[in-house]
C-alpha cells in the first residue's frame, strides 16, 4: 500500500528523504516555503562526513555525483592567533575523502534533481486527526490530508507544535556573517590568508572564521559571546552595514590588519544568533507526523547539524520504502534511533561551543588538535 506522505521543508533533512523515497519510486509530496530555489542566498558550504552526509547520499544513490562536484581541498584549516601569528596549518592529504566541502546551492540541486518540490507553499500548523489523516494548514488558507507529515522545516520548525511545546533558546554565542566575491582576483592578500579552505581565529570569547566557497566566493563569519541584544548598547542599526561593520572592529579592536581586512572588505551582514532546543530533545510519539533534522534537534553550528539532517532523511525514507511493518511501527522505531544519536551529538556540539567561543582561547586550538588526532 503507499501512503501518501508529505514533507515540510526543502532543505537537506526534506530533500534527502523525498530522493530516497522517489528512488524507491515511492510518492512524496515536498511542500517549501520559498517561492523558488535560489529565493535566498544558500549559506556557506558544507563539508559532508564520510558516516553521516555521505552515507546519506549513498542512500539516495548521489555518492558519486558529490564526489565530481565537492571539494577535498576545502577541508583545509589555518589558525592564527589575533596578531596573525599561524598556529596551525593543516592540509588534507589529496586523497583524503573524509569531510569534503560542497556549496549549499550545489547540494540542493543535486539533491532535487528529479523531485517536484511545490515552491511558495508555507505551512502553518499541522493537526493530527484520528481517522482521516493528518491536516496541514497553508499560509494561503488552503488544506491537504496526509497518512504522514514529515516536519523537516527547521530550526522554527511550524510542524513541531504539533508533537512538542519546546522552543530554541538561545545559546549566549551570536554570529554576524558576510562575504567576499571573486577573492582571488579583487583579494589576492586575502585569498592567499585563506588558502583552500578555512582559516579561523579565536581570541577571549570571540572567532572570526573565513572559509572559502566554490567560485572564488568566501564567507566569513565573526562569532562572540553577548547578549542578544548587544547591538543596541553599541547603538547598531543591522540593516546599516557600516554601522555594522564599525560596531565589529571595535569589538575585535587590536587583532592584526590583515585578519580584520576580512571585515573591512566583506559586503553585507547578517546577523544570526545561535539557538538550539534542549539536548536530548524528545516528544510522545503521536501516529501520523515527525521530525527530522534541526526542527527535531537544532544543535551549534559546529559541522553535523546538516549531515544528521541528511541522514536522519535517508534512513526514514528508507525504513519506509523496505519495511513491511505498518507505518507508525517504522516511524516510532525511527525515531528512537534518530533522538538518541542526535543527543549524542548535541551534548558534543554544546560542549564544543563552550570551548570554541570562550574566555580561553587555547580551549579553542585544544579542540582543533582533539579532533586532528
Ligand atoms: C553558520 C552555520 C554554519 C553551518 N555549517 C554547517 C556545516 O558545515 N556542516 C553541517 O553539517 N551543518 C552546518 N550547519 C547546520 C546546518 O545548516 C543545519 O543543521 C541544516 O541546514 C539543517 O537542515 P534542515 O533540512 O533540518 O533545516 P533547514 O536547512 O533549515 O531547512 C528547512 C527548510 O524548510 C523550509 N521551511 C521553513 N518553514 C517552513 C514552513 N512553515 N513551510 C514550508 N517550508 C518551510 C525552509 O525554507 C528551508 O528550506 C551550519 C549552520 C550555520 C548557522
Amino acid at each position: 500500500m503507499r501512503h501518501r506522505i508529505a514533507v515540510v521543508g526543502g532543505g537537506p533533512a526534506g530533500l534527502t528523504f523525498a530522493r530516497v523515497l522517489h528512488r524507491y519510486d515511492h510518492p512524496v509530496t515536498v511542500l517549501e516555503r520559498d517561492p523558488a530555489p535560489d529565493a535566498r542566498p544558500p549559506g556557506g558550504a558544507l563539508d559532508l562526513h564520510e558516516k553521516l552526509g555521505q552515507l546519506a547520499l549513498e542512500k539516495a544513490g548521489l555518492l558519486t555525483e558529490f564526489q565530481a562536484l565537492s571539494r577535498p581541498e576545502g577541508q583545509a584549516m589555518r589558525i592564527l592567533d589575533p596578531d596573525g601569528t599561524v598556529l596551525r596549518d593543516w592540509q588534507p592529504r589529496p586523497d583524503d575523502l573524509a569531510n569534503p566541502e560542497i556549496d549549499r546551492g550545489q547540494l540542493r540541486d543535486l539533491l532535487i534533481g528529479p523531485l517536484d518540490v511545490r515552491w511558495g507553499r508555507g505551512v502553518t500548523q499541522v493537526v493530527p486527526v484520528a481517522r482521516d489523516g493528518v491536516l496541514v494548514h497553508f499560509a494561503d488558507g488552503r488544506q491537504e490530508t496526509y497518512d504522514l507529515v514529515v516536519g523537516a522545516d527547521g530550526a522554527w520548525s511550524r510542524v513541531r507544535p504539533a508533537l512538542s511545546p519546546v522552543a530554541p533558546h538561545y545559546t549566549g554565542v551570536t554570529s554576524l556573517e558576510t562575504s567576499l566575491d571573486d577573492v582571488d582576483a579583487r583579494h589576492p592578500d586575502l585569498a592567499r590568508l585563506i588558502g583552500d579552505g578555512s582559516v579561523a581565529v579565536y581570541g577571549a570569547n570571540r572567532s572570526l572564521v573565513a572559509q572559502r566557497n566554490s567560485g572564488g566566493h568566501v564567507k566569513v563569519y565573526a562569532k562572540f559571546r553577548a547578549p542578544l541584544d548587544w547591538y543596541k548598547d553599541l547603538d547598531v542599526d543591522l540593516a546599516d552595514a557600516e554601522a555594522v561593520r564599525s560596531g565589529l572592529l571595535t569589538l575585535f579592536d587590536g587583532w592584526s590588519a590583515p585578519v580584520l581586512d576580512l571585515l573591512r572588505r566583506g559586503t553585507a551582514f547578517a546577523h544570526r544568533p545561535f539557538y538550539v532546543l534542549p539536548v536530548s530533545h524528545t516528544w510522545p510519539h503521536t501516529p501520523g507526523v515527525t521530525l527530522l533534522g534541526d526542527a527535531a534537534h537544532l544543535m551549534p553550528p559546529l559541522g553535523v547539524g546538516a549531515n544528521l539532517a541528511m541522514l536522519d532523511g535517508a534512513e526514514l525514507a528508507e525504513s519506509i520504502a523496505t519495511a513491511p511493518g505498518d507505518l507508525d511501527s517504522t516511524v516510532r522505531a525511527f525515531e528512537e534511533r534518530m533522538c538518541a544519536r542526535a543527543g549524542k551529538w548535541a551534548q558534543i556540539t554544546t560542549a564544543g561551543l563552550e570551548r570554541l567561543v570562550s574566555p580561553d582561547p587555547a580551549e579553542a586550538i585544544a579542540v582543533f588538535d582533539e579532533v586532528q588526532s
